[in-house]
């Protein structure tokens, strides 16, 4: 899309939008009423097909997304974003959703480098952060197997120092076409 154009559309619109009160059909609070969080990939085909697959609304659950639906650090925003909807927004299960034909999945770094390179970025600065002790293809590599990968994200939250007891932590995979789930980690037995 014309970049002079997006940002306009969506101004254009949010105008009639907001003046049309179209807005009241989604009112609701902060706090999940289903009382859960997920985790999920920011997959353009799971914007509004995983909700419609697991049946929630709007004002349903906490949703949080990033490439991958991956806790790679225990102490990343994403971490910090699901305590935060444990501790001060009700929310009292985790549901880590991972996705198959994902984007982190088998995720080169070298290419992602070289496309770093073609826009511009510097040799240098890409040493500078090596030297840095910055490991690059490390930080951008996803996983290798999404089941593996559900399972890593799920103990992560799962043993969290943070994480208070009886959170159950379940873990599935989405087939990003259909919407089927398939069931990986079940909270309530782990
Ligand atoms: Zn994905």
């Amino acid at each position: 899309m014309n970049k002079l154009t997006l940002l306009n559309e969506i101004l254009d619109h949010n105008k009639k939008f907001v003046e049309a009160h179209e807005y009241e059909k989604y009112e609701t609070t902060k706090f999940p009423n289903k009382r859960m969080v997920i985790l999920t990939c920011m997959d353009t085909r799971l914007l509004e097909l995983l909700p419609k697959a697991l049946n929630l609304g709007n004002g349903d659950a906490k949703l949080i997304k990033n490439a991958g639906a991956l806790v790679s650090h225990p102490f990343g925003s994403i971490m910090r974003s699901i305590l935060i909807a444990i501790y001060q927004l009700k929310a009292e299960e985790v549901l880590v959703i991972a996705h198959y034909d994902c984007g982190m999945s088998g995720l080169i770094a070298e290419p992602v480098i070289e496309s770093m390179k073609a826009r511009g970025i510097s040799e240098e600065t890409i040493d500078t952060l090596d030297y840095s002790g910055i490991d690059i293809k490390q930080w951008l590599h996803g996983f290798d197997n999404v089941t593996e990968s559900v399972e890593q994200s799920v103990n992560i939250i799962k043993h969290h120092p943070l994480m208070p007891n009886g959170v159950p932590v379940h873990g599935l995979v989405i087939d990003p076409k259909t919407g089927k789930l398939d069931l990986i980690v079940d909270g309530y037995q782990a």
